[in-house]
């Protein structure tokens, strides 16, 4: 569905550019590297770098690396990956790491003109005197340090005299403003630790507040677009940029993407991730970019969904199912057909010259006839779907019963007329006649079927190990658990069977993240752990939603 009308953000543009504000729509992506990038991310993703291709202007990717003790060199190299996965390019590339000589200076420069100072509260000191919603903050003993005091102590902080946590620098804002980001913001704090891009060489840090705003300015960024709950932060960001009268960026907030059924945050799933809740990062039941791309969703198709759900400026939650349309609906135009039966049960044809294989035809893809046609081998022994067999069944039931008739996909029509059962009465192999007037694409019968099912020869079948994927969990919001539960709670038992499925030969030539509509049940796509010797496909999505049925 194509969108008419601008959103907000676009609107706040363009009365910018007219308004000469700015030069032109230069943003930013700015991950922290402390996980791999989730279906969230994307949503900015497509934000921020299609503004800047929308109005000519450019998009960088900058990590937000100020927390040493989180972030990881892999988590890096798995968000570069991801951003070019999804199909885009920054045009340059950033750390705030870059700027920490930069902010030390401006720090220095905001206390040489009283407008921060160092403070030695301990944090469970600073937090009650910071106040609360409904009460105002109090002055910290320490706001009234001269100058040269603040310089010294900071320099000295920044020297390693002091422990961790035991000094802090801070904004002189306004400690009764009633927004209490307003209320004192710490700028630096002082912590031992290894960056992973700066190694040993600070050992104070400075705090997300601090950095963001700078760093925006520091690259020439005119539209800095962040998630609602950074609304109350816009002051300070401001502020920031005011007080030191360097370039100034405009912060515009939308809410954050949020889906049913998912969890999305990093702390979560580092821990589904640590505590072997699921196997890796990219595993397909992940709502990582990493893990989608797994499962077989297709960048197209994240991409059509981001744009179809569009940008809001008040939190909601978008029903899963969309995400899972809009794959089906991109897969539906470009997958090719191919049968596998994955619950099989032996047809015979009794009336089948023995030993004798006969090549179908049949095309590849409805929707694209560019895609051309392939030769099945059809013989007197088949695999079928058990589910598409019943003795006795009900007058609507379309598919083969006993006295029944049912057409064969791209081969004939069969008659069933008896059955084999093992001891306990179970039946293991269905007997039929086939009808020769009856040959898909040169049938002259002018017999009418109902059903159409599907089929593998047996002799032909390629057999692959089939990761049946379904929802991680249970719930609509596993993030918001009852009283006394975690969304551990929550993980749903069958979000992943392994069976063996029989496939019909053509699939043997699959490679490595081809997709494919194995007809009738869904969209598979080639899995990295086929080996020469295993094949293993993965379920993306079922050809329609079944959830709950
Ligand atoms: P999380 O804790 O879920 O990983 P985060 O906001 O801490 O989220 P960042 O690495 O800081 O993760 O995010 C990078 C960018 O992606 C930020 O600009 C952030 O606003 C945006 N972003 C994160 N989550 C979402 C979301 N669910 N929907 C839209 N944008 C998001
Ligand atoms: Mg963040
Ligand atoms: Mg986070």
């Amino acid at each position: 569905a194509k969108r008419e009308s601008k959103h907000f953000i676009q609107q706040a543009i363009e009365a910018d550019l007219a308004a000469g504000r700015f030069s032109g729509v230069f943003t930013r992506f700015p991950p922290e590297p402390n996980g791999y990038l989730h279906i969230g991310h994307a949503k900015s993703i497509c934000l921020n770098f299609g503004l800047a291709k929308e109005y000519g202007g450019t998009c960088n990717l900058r990590f937000d690396d100020t927390n040493p003790t989180k972030e990881e060199t892999e988590y890096v190299e798995s968000i570069q990956e991801d951003i070019r996965w999804l199909g885009f390019e920054w045009d340059s590339l950033h750390y705030a790491s870059d700027y920490f000589d930069q902010l030390y200076q401006w720090a220095e420069k905001l206390i040489g003109e009283g407008h921060a100072y160092v403070c030695d509260l301990t944090a469970e000191q600073t937090r009650e005197y910071r106040g609360t919603l409904t009460e105002p903050g109090k002055n910290s003993p320490f706001r009234d340090r001269t100058v040269e005091e603040n310089l010294d102590l900071f320099r000295r902080m920044r020297a390693g005299e002091f422990p961790d946590g035991s000094r802090v620098l801070r904004a002189k804002i306004d400690m009764a403003s009633p927004n209490i980001n307003l209320r004192d913001p710490v700028m630096y704090r002082i912590l031992r630790a290894t960056h992973h891009r700066t190694g040993d060489a600070w050992c104070i840090y400075p705090t997300y507040d601090w950095t963001h705003g700078q760093s925006d300015s520091i690259e020439g960024i005119s539209f800095s677009i962040c998630t609602l709950e950074f609304e109350n932060h816009r002051p300070l960001y401001d502020w920031y940029c005011e007080k030191l009268g360097i370039h100034h960026p405009r912060q515009i907030e939308f809410a954050k993407l949020k889906l049913s059924t998912l969890l999305m945050g990093k702390r979560h799933m580092l821990r589904m991730v640590k505590e072997g809740y699921v196997n890796g990062w990219d595993d397909p039941r992940m709502p990582t970019i990493s893990g989608y791309r797994r499962r077989g969703y297709t960048p197209e198709s994240i991409r059509n969904f981001c744009a179809d759900a569009g940008i809001a400026k008040f939190n909601s939650t978008i029903d899963i199912i969309r995400l899972e349309n809009a794959v089906r609906e991109h897969l539906n135009a470009v997958a090719l057909r191919r049968m596998a039966v994955l619950d099989p049960i032996k047809l015979t044809i009794t009336n089948w010259p023995e030993g004798k294989v006969e090549m179908t035809e049949a095309i590849n893809n409805p929707e694209d006839p560019s895609a051309g046609k392939r030769e099945i081998p059809f013989s007197g022994s088949l695999w079928i779907e058990q589910d598409d067999f019943r003795e006795e069944a009900p007058r609507k039931f379309f598919r083969l019963k006993k006295g029944g008739a049912v057409r064969l996909r791209a081969g004939y029509i069969v008659d069933c007329h008896d059955v084999v059962k093992d001891a306990d009465g179970n039946v293991i192999e269905i007997l039929c006649t086939y009808d020769p007037e009856t040959k898909s694409g040169s049938d002259s019968s002018g017999r009418k079927v109902k059903g159409t099912i599907h089929w593998v020869s047996a002799e032909h079948a390629v057999e692959a190990e089939v990761r049946l994927y379904d929802r991680l969990f249970t719930v609509e919001n596993p993030g918001d658990p009852e009283e006394g539960k975690t969304f551990l709670d929550y993980l749903n038992p069958d979000s992943l069977k392994v069976i063996t499925g029989y496939l019909e030969p053509a699939l043997a030539e699959a490679e490595l993240g081809d997709r494919v509509q194995f007809e009738r049940l869904g969209y598979y796509v080639v899995d990295p752990d086929t080996t020469p010797q295993k094949r293993v496909f993965n379920r993306i999505v079922s050809l329609r939603d079944t959830w709950g049925k």
